[in-house]
């Protein structure tokens, strides 16, 4: 069959590959994109943005409690799970347009179905063959469920936003990022929440001090953690589903999320059969700049299996356009990435941990504040708030800025502004304050835990 021509092809039209395809088309490039889902990929469709809407609709049942101590005696009217489902879905459905329109607005030709690899140059979707300069994985990842007996009763976070009903009785297992925000959500929004952890802590990775509060934090929410706890097998009954553990307890739930990781979307693309290399969890490999084994073909975002965050994706695909469509050969700086995992409350850290550090660094100074937020002075919620900085002692430079708190992510990302511009804890006590506000803390600290 006679193949079609453009410059970049690219397949997965989520948050990297729609970045990468309208950048490269504002430089004049010729740019396909197949898609075999809804536009936006995941963060749009199943991860970020619903995530977040469904976060502030938990918020709201807080918010009705915490009127009482401001004077507004209310009470919280009955919550109403198929509302929030039609409004989000409505609201992705104008963000799947949206996208659409930036593709079309640069002249990108979108092409609907599975794509596949058949050539370092030629990739086939819908019974066509097109012919690229360049291609561009971006494929993204899917959630990863371990081998349990009974594990087809459970579901992904893929399923959470439309479950058919509201879960009274969850049962997440995982600590990481999703199982954390799905059990705080969920347990706003009303369900009676267990959450299962394999090890002894939540977040791993992240600073212990921030995993230890944010435990406990929870747990004042009403989450029940268990720690070191495995699931044995789970059983469907009449009335939801038995999971039983390998201590021998059971548990009665209406919905069981296993949030235990995302794989590559590598399989069924071809890539191993034209000698792309892929690594021990079927990520694509590439090098600093994207590029796999075969020259021609790039990876980027989740397929690679690096940090799986929207903006790195974002980042990474202007990274990649610029090197293949402009003058650049400019490499992404990965230090000092921001994060937030949007608990109740939220998490948001920017640099290294404390442990980190001090493998890295040597001495530090660490600075610590816990407080209650003036907001719940009045509110009658017994909800505190976490501040912590990392310095590396002999430069004095802040390489740490860890909080867990309300609006994490909102005050953490302004710092990390800061500590990419190298600012020293001089700079911090420098800064005149804000207030009142909690972020004023991170400028306020003056005296470093003792050691
Ligand atoms: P994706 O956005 O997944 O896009 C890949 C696209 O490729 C998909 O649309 C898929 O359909 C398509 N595709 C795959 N194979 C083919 C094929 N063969 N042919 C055609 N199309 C194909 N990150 C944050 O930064 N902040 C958050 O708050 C956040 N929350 C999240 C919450 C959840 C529940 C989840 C699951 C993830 C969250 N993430 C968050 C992570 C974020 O969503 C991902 O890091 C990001 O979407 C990765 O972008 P990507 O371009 O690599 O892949
Ligand atoms: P994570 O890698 O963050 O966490 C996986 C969790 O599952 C860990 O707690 C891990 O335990 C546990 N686990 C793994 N295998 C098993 C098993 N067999 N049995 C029990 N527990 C198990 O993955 P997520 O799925 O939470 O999220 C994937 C990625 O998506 C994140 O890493 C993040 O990059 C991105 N994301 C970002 C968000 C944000 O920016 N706010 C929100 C949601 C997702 P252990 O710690 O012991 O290994």
């Amino acid at each position: 069959m006679a193949a079609k021509e453009c410059d970049l092809f690219i397949i997965g039209a989520g948050s990297g590959g729609v970045r990468a395809a309208r950048l490269a088309a504002q430089r004049g490039a010729r740019v396909a994109v197949a898609e075999m889902g809804a536009l936006g990929g995941t963060c749009v469709n199943r991860g970020c943005i619903p995530k977040k809407l469904y976060s502030y609709a938990a918020h709201y049942a807080e918010a009705f409690e915490e009127a009482h101590g401001f004077g507004w005696p209310v009470q919280a009217p009955a919550f109403d799970w198929e509302r929030l489902k039609a409004n989000r879905a409505r609201e992705i459905e104008r963000l799947n347009a949206v996208y659409g329109t930036v593709l079309s607005a640069h002249g990108v030709t979108l092409l609907r179905g599975q794509a596949r690899l058949a050539s370092p140059h030629e990739v086939d979707i819908g019974g066509e063959r097109w012919r690229a300069r360049h291609i561009l994985v971006a494929t993204g990842g899917h959630p990863l469920l371990p081998d349990v007996p009974g594990a087809e009763h459970a579901v992904s976070s893929d399923a959470m936003f439309d479950l058919p009903r509201f879960p009274r009785r969850l049962v997440v297992v995982g600590a990481g990022y999703i199982a954390c925000e799905m059990a705080s959500i969920f347990r706003g929004l009303g369900a009676q929440v267990t959450q299962l952890v394999r090890g002894t802590q939540l977040l791993r990775g992240f600073d212990d001090d921030v995993a230890r509060f944010l435990a406990i934090e929870m747990g004042k929410k009403g989450v029940e953690l268990r720690l070191r706890t495995h699931v044995q097998h789970i059983a469907r009954r009449d009335d939801g589903l038995r999971i039983t553990l390998f201590d021998g307890q059971t548990l009665d739930a209406d919905t069981l999320l296993y949030a235990t990781g995302r794989g590559a979307n590598t399989r069924g693309l071809g890539l191993q059969e034209i000698g792309v290399h892929l690594g021990p969890r079927a990520e694509v490999r590439v090098d600093a700049h994207y590029q796999s084994n075969l020259p021609s073909i790039h990876a980027l975002g989740d397929v690679t299996d690096r940090l799986q965050l929207t903006p790195v994706a974002l980042a990474e695909a202007t990274v990649l356009v610029d090197r293949l469509f402009g003058s650049g050969m400019r490499r992404m700086d990965y230090e000092f990435v921001p994060t937030a995992v949007f608990t109740h409350p939220s998490v948001g850290t920017v640099g290294w941990t404390e442990a980190e550090a001090r493998t890295r660094f040597g001495a530090l100074r660490t600075y610590l504040s816990e407080f209650k937020p003036l907001k719940h002075t009045l509110s009658g919620v017994d909800e505190r708030t976490l501040m912590k900085l990392v310095v590396d002692d002999a430069s004095d430079r802040v390489v740490g800025v860890h909080m867990v708190g309300a609006d994490a992510g909102e005050i953490v990302q302004g710092f990390a502004v800061a500590l990419r511009a190298g600012a020293t804890k001089a700079v911090f006590d420098s800064t005149v304050g804000i207030h009142p506000t909690s972020a004023e803390e991170f400028v306020t600290m003056r005296e470093p835990v003792m050691a």
